[in-house]
């Protein structure tokens, strides 16, 4: 009885935590286009680190601003209180309780501030991975570029060094993932709606074991 009454409350618990999936791959993997998405179809909040980056780069005033700038541009990963300052007030502030976190975490700096502040309110459910050979995701980022996305970093040089960090640090970050069993991985190689259709699989399993 008592033992039930335990196990009552603690799947009350799970259920009120906020859920979270992460998103990583390299950059022009299609995170951004996947996540939109998925928002559609699974009234999940999409929190790109990055978007909420360039927004606080863009405040007149930011304290962080001109550090954010200098790092994006060079390929570098901003240090993890101002990223996981942002993500924490986001969430807080959609009143939601599932979140796509794009981008994030992208190296073990990310991954022992996400740690130490924030994984035990949270439920990680997985993360998905979007593989796709640096060739491929170079050619979307220049093609981004070239269509005016705009970005300090879509060109060939800042791209250099994003796919170094990406290599050094973020492949290690998805590694110690998978070894917890927690990667899903996608090929994204294909076009946005075929990759889709595998994102959409992964979601509906989720769905279909009770997790969303
Ligand atoms: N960035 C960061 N920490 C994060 C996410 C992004 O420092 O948690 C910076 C980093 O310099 C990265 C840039 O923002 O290269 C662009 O990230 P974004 O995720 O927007 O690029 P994508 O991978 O989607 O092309
Ligand atoms: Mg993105």
């Amino acid at each position: 009885m008592v033992f039930g009454l335990r196990t009552i409350i603690q799947s009350i618990v799970t259920m009120a935590q906020p859920k979270v999936v992460f998103v990583l791959g390299g950059p022009g993997a299609g995170k951004g286009t996947q996540c939109q998405r998925i928002v559609k179809d699974f009234e999940f909040v999409h929190l790109s680190a990055g978007d909420l980056l360039r927004e606080e780069r863009a405040k007149p005033g930011s304290e962080y601003g001109e550090l954010i700038e200098s790092y994006i541009r060079d390929g570098k990963i901003v240090p993890v209180d101002i990223t996981c300052s942002l993500l924490e007030r986001a969430m807080q502030e959609s009143g939601k309780n599932k979140f796509l976190i794009d981008g994030f975490p992208r190296n073990q700096d990310n991954l022992d501030g996400w740690n130490r502040r924030v994984a035990s309110k949270v439920k990680l459910l997985f993360v998905l991975y979007f593989d796709c050979p640096l060739e491929v995701c170079t050619n979307r980022c220049l093609s981004r570029g070239a269509a005016g996305s705009g970005r300090s970093d879509d060109n060939i040089e800042s791209l250099h060094k994003r796919f170094n960090t990406y290599t050094s640090e973020t492949k290690p970050i998805i590694d110690y993932y998978r070894n917890l069993n927690l990667v899903q991985q996608i090929d994204a190689t294909k076009s946005a709606d075929d990759v889709y259709d595998a994102v959409k699989q992964a979601f509906l399993e989720l769905g279909a074991s009770g997790d969303i």
